[in-house]
């Protein structure tokens, strides 16, 4: 196979430029064609040489991802299932905010994948219940948000009121990387692809725009609150003690509470800035008040916010949401200790946007 071209920075781009004797204005031409205008081809790429259009083509691919499947909900989020280049299956949704009912969303939120399948094997998720293929590289990562952009651009996405007419404007403001996959077991290609994805010459995202979201990787919370570019961190707690969590996230028997925690808190004292605490609510496994006392005491101890989020059913696996207002007296709960608590208003039940689960299905179907 051969490498990417997604994968490259500018930096790499330019010194290959160079050893073949481009002049240096053509890596910052070659990166708008990709980028800015989300070329098709390099053949597309009209002001280049048709020589260099060649030697490029036959160097690298372009892109990385084949559109296998869209799916729309009912609930305005869209998912799509990518072919890569080995024929393994990922998966990205995009989640678009509209102001009002009638208006065009306005905002657009991407939820990127960063392997195929996850080594970690939550209990409750399906990403985790194929097990683990491979890591994507940095071109597969940006790749997943571009091939968006270029679909919105040209082709339009059937999306929250929008009537799937192409438009030239559309953009993301937002990534949130929390599809398939552990991004901190993915260590430099995830952040080689955050770089290009907040570069000016790459998808310009800025980097407080950026969540990462890990099932708890103690060292590499630590090496990430250390990089020079700024993420949001999310951390999937899922239970306030060990007993509990370990019952359900086999990486807490690696890296358990107490490790955890403290890097939590090395994070927040080297960044300054409040984590989120991600907290599916699972019935009568971590719905309790008492629990949720002691979620509160850890949310103040590290200066982090909730986010609850009720189950989102998998088939196969035992686990269901607790009744609304259960959910509703938990977020309560959390608040009665002065914690900053959401409960999350479901996107992409009614097709499966929980990590994992379409390529799942697919694969199964076929
Ligand atoms: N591996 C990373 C990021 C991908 S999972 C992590 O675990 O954080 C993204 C989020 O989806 C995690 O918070 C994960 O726990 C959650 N999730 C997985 N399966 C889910 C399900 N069935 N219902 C609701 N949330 C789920
Ligand atoms: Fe992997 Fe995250 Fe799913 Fe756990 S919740 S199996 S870490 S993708």
């Amino acid at each position: 196979m051969k490498p990417d071209f997604k994968s490259l920075t500018l930096a790499e781009l330019s010194s290959l430029l160079k050893a073949n004797g481009q002049p240096a204005y053509r890596a910052g031409q070659l990166m708008q064609w990709a980028y800015e205008r989300a070329a098709e081809s390099f053949d597309a790429m009209s002001n280049l040489p048709a020589p260099l259009r060649q030697w490029l083509a036959e160097t690298f691919d372009l892109w990385t991802v084949r559109e296998l499947r869209e799916q729309h909900s009912t609930d305005t989020t869209e998912k799509f299932l990518w072919q890569l280049r080995d024929q393994q299956l990922v998966e990205t949704v995009l989640i678009p905010a509209t102001p009002g009912l009638t208006s065009r969303a306005d905002r657009h939120t991407v939820c990127v994948s960063t392997q195929v399948g996850c080594a970690y094997g939550c209990r409750f998720c399906a990403s985790g219940l194929a097990g683990f293929r491979r890591n994507l590289t940095a071109g597969e990562i940006v790749d997943q948000i571009l091939a968006i952009i270029r679909i919105g651009r040209t082709a339009g996405i059937r999306v929250a009121g929008e009537t799937g007419q192409p438009d030239s404007d559309f953009r993301i403001n937002n990534i949130v990387v929390m599809g398939m996959g552990e991004p901190l077991a993915n260590y430099t290609n995830l952040i080689k692809a955050l770089r290009i994805i907040n570069a000016p010459w790459g998808l310009g995202i800025g980097a407080r725009k950026i969540t990462v979201s890990t099932s708890g990787l103690a060292p590499q919370i630590r090496t990430l609150a250390d990089e020079a570019m700024q993420f949001r961190l999310a951390v999937s707690l899922h239970a306030p003690t060990d007993e509990v969590r370990s019952k359900i996230m086999p990486v807490n028997r690696k890296y358990p509470l107490q490790d955890l925690i403290a890097a939590c808190e090395y994070y927040g004292r080297v960044r300054g800035r409040m984590l989120t605490f991600e907290y599916i609510l699972i019935e009568d496994l971590n719905d309790s008040f008492e629990l949720a006392g002691k979620l509160a005491a850890l949310a103040r101890q590290v200066h982090a916010k909730v986010n609850l989020i009720p189950y989102n059913t998998v088939e196969g696996l035992p686990w269901r949401r607790p009744p609304t207002n259960r959910c509703l007296a938990f977020a309560q709960q959390l608040k009665k200790h002065g914690i900053l608590a959401t409960l999350r208003v479901d996107k992409g039940t009614d097709i499966a946007a929980a990590c994992g689960q379409l390529r799942l299905r697919t694969e199964r179907d076929n």
